[in-house]
């Protein structure tokens, strides 16, 4: 009862929000307070933002510095963070360039403009088509929201950006057929996030990869969740075999901050003209200050060994509650990005979630009926079994 008082009923904020929020105060290591004083272990780390924990001093004090030195510059100009950071970016892989935005639906709507813009100039008018995937949530903005094909996102806000076609996911010979030089890009997860956490096979990976260098078409990959080290590699694209044109990365990228890229091939930014796309606040120095020092813990191969140890523990607790638990239809995902789905005759995700709060877990939902746990890449092997343990005691 006591955890109740926590909650504010009716804040003015938009009906699309719960109208029953929990108001947290501070966060320590992997544990979130609220401001009743209750403590909650976190598997959730703000929808997979929080990779390496609250309560960083590191993280505080490159803020704090960087806040007194120089907050803003615009894209008129640039600072020594802002360079440090695209620098960082642009080594992990085979590009040239980064846009730096604010969020992860803007890193899309970015990759989607490249591919259009790569098509119209390199190919000429009328190859302008996109080809998403069921089940994917690439953002809520008019572009990226156009390629997040499901019906109760995009209906209320139809008409949206025409010349989508939506294929099934993980289905190599479907895409092989729909896919031609009509078409600009292609954008793909390689786990679905938002989508009730499904995982693309190595075979669709493959396929993805070949259809896309056959028409020259532009393969973008949405890490914005999976990228990082979410998923125990660098990139989840890495770990799969896919070759994307484009990466976008968004959520644990800022240490918390607002921060997105998109990270482009040469081939792309030699297309590119003064003025095609553009961002005020994007990459400014405080972000990027704070996301070079996130990027020199995430990217580090021993760290990254480290979240696979911790995933495979993860992982056990898992399994063994699936075989404990007839709620559990099946286990989903990748790494540090695991989805139980619940059976519906059984159990309701929202509830179970309210009743983890209640006794001192945060963990996300994920699709209709899906369970997400993504906890902050810095948690201990026996919070892991904490939380599962947790977990276990509200599907009893
Ligand atoms: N792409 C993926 C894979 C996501 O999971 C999300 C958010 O959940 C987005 C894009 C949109 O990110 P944002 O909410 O920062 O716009």
């Amino acid at each position: 009862m006591e955890r109740k008082q926590a909650i504010v009923h009716d804040a003015p904020l938009p009906r699309q929000y719960s109208q029953d929020l929990l108001v947290f105060d501070h966060g320590s290591g992997v544990h979130l307070y609220d401001v009743a004083g209750n403590g909650y272990l976190d598997f959730g780390a703000g929808i997979a933002v929080n990779a390496l924990g609250y309560g960083r001093e590191d993280l505080a004090e490159i803020a704090a510095s960087q806040m007194r030195k120089l907050v803003h510059t615009s894209n008129l100009f640039t600072s020594e963070p802002t360079l440090k950071l695209v620098a960082m970016l642009k080594a992990t892989g085979n590009f040239q360039a980064v846009h730096l935005g604010n969020s992860g639906t803007e890193a899309n709507e970015a990759a989607l403009k490249y591919a259009r813009l790569y098509s119209h100039r390199k190919k000429g008018p009328g190859k302008s088509k996109y080809l998403c995937l069921e089940g994917a949530f690439h953002g809520r903005t008019m572009g990226a929201l156009s390629v997040t094909p499901t019906a109760h996102y995009q209906e209320p806000f139809a008409p949206l950006v025409p010349g989508v076609v939506v294929a099934p996911f993980n289905d190599p010979e479907h895409l092989t057929r729909v896919l031609d030089d009509t078409f600009a890009g292609v954008i793909v997860e390689v786990v679905q996030g938002e989508g009730g956490l499904r995982v693309m096979t190595r075979e669709f990976a493959r396929a993805l990869n070949e259809a896309c260098a056959r028409y020259d078409v532009i393969l973008i990959a949405d890490e914005v969740q999976t990228g990082l080290g979410r998923t125990g590699y660098r990139y989840a694209s890495e770990w799969i075999g896919l070759e994307p044109d484009i990466i976008t990365l968004a959520k644990p990228l800022g240490g918390g901050l607002p921060l997105s890229a998109t990270l482009i091939p040469e081939k792309i930014n030699a297309l590119l003209k003064s003025g095609d796309h553009g961002s005020t606040f994007g990459g400014g120095p405080v972000q990027a200050a704070v996301s070079a020092k996130v990027l020199e813990i995430v990217l580090d191969s021993a760290f990254l060994e480290e979240v696979r140890a911790k995933a495979e523990v993860l992982d056990a607790g898992l399994k063994q509650l699936a075989e404990r638990s007839d709620s559990i239809h099946e286990l989903r995902g990748q790494g540090m990005l695991r989805g139980i789905v619940i059976d519906p005759g059984r159990g309701n995700a929202a509830d179970l979630i309210a009743k983890a709060r209640d006794n001192g877990l945060v963990i996300l939902r994920s699709g209709a009926n899906v369970l997400r746990i993504a906890p902050p890449l810095v948690i201990t092997p026996e919070q892991i079994e904490e939380g599962v343990a947790i977990l276990e005691a509200i599907l009893a």
